[in-house]
């Protein structure tokens, strides 16, 4: 069985028509399959809708948390919750065309145990939001040390790397990057990313700049390498500046050199500030997954066989 989880947040005018289109293409497939629907702490009506597309299509779940908990977070429940041998993840507002899935679902037929959606073009994109991106995803390909420039959450699981990404311990996981992370025999299907069907999308600049810091310092300590590299910078500056004012205190010219100090002050202090903010960062993200809060906290569920 092919498990379909659908991370909505505020996607009311959406899931109707994602339910019914996604259902028209695994039916006319004949592949075996259930979709879940994850609400992630939607404020209009999704949940409703979400509901009765179970009543509808008795292969339609839903899982309802207590307040909005990110992306991540709701597809980690949707994962939890599969019953399938395999699981895909997709976007509830049909940017990730679901024919796809077809040919994702045979590549895991022939053995692939992941398989990637990868963009091959982003669709409309804020000019804002694609350089913040593009930063973003440099950085990112970094840290996994797998290129992840064109890399979506639209992916297809087999059932081991499920079990694999639920048995990391995790507060806040990526699991763009995670399930690039864990390995396994991966394949990559090219994808154009549609227009989105209706409503707008849950992104504004800031909010993925602070997205991409918290993801980008959850897979590498580079940052904090900086921190010892503007050190050796600054020891270097020491060292010139120092050579050159000891020469001329001795021959007799001291500089005169109240601007200097000034400068100086400035500049050290504002690389200890921002060293201590990096630093500090870390700390906090060391505090957020030693304090061991669940992703999610689930409040409602509909549909199901078994129910
Ligand atoms: N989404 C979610 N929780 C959030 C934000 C978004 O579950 O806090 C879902 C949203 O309903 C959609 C998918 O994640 O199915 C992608 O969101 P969006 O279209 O806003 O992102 P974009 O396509 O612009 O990257
Ligand atoms: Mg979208």
């Amino acid at each position: 069985m092919l498990s379909v989880i659908v991370p909505s947040f505020n996607e009311e005018q959406l899931i109707t028509q994602t339910a019914a289109r996604l259902k028209s293409i695994l039916l006319d497939a004949d592949i075996h399959y259930e979709i879940i629907f994850v609400d992630d702490g939607s404020s209009d009506g999704t949940w409703d809708r979400i509901c009765l597309a179970s009543e509808d299509n008795e292969a339609v779940r839903g899982i309802s948390f207590s307040r909005n908990f990110g992306k991540d977070a709701a597809i980690f429940a949707g994962l939890e919750a599969a019953k399938g041998d395999c699981c895909a993840v997709i976007d509830c507002d049909l940017q990730h065309p679901p024919e796809k899935l077809l040919e994702m679902f045979a590549l895991w037929q022939d053995g692939f145990e992941v398989v990637n959606g990868a963009k091959s073009s982003r669709g409309k994109e804020k000019k804002s939001h694609s350089f913040a991106i593009k930063w973003f995803y440099n950085m990112m390909s970094k840290a996994v040390k797998i290129d992840m420039t064109r890399a979506s959450d639209y992916k297809l699981l087999d059932r081991r790397v499920v079990q694999t990404l639920l048995s990391l311990p995790e507060r806040k996981p990526f699991f763009r990057a995670l399930a690039v992370w864990v390995g396994f025999r991966t394949a990559e299907v090219d994808f154009d990313v549609d227009e989105r069907k209706a409503g707008s999308s849950h992104w504004s600049t800031f909010s993925l700049f602070r997205y991409a810091l918290s993801n980008i310092s959850s897979f590498s300590a580079a940052p904090m390498q900086i921190v010892t590299l503007l050190g050796f910078v600054m020891l270097a500056v020491l060292f010139i500046l120092g050579i050159h004012t000891l020469v001329r205190w001795f021959s007799g010219n001291a500089v005169e050199g109240f601007t200097t100090v000034i400068l100086l002050q400035l500049l050290i202090g504002s690389i200890l500030m921002i060293s201590i903010g990096i630093i500090g960062y870390y700390i906090a993200q060391i505090f957020t997954e030693i304090k061991g809060r669940p992703r999610y906290i689930v409040t409602k569920h509909c549909g199901g066989r078994d129910e």
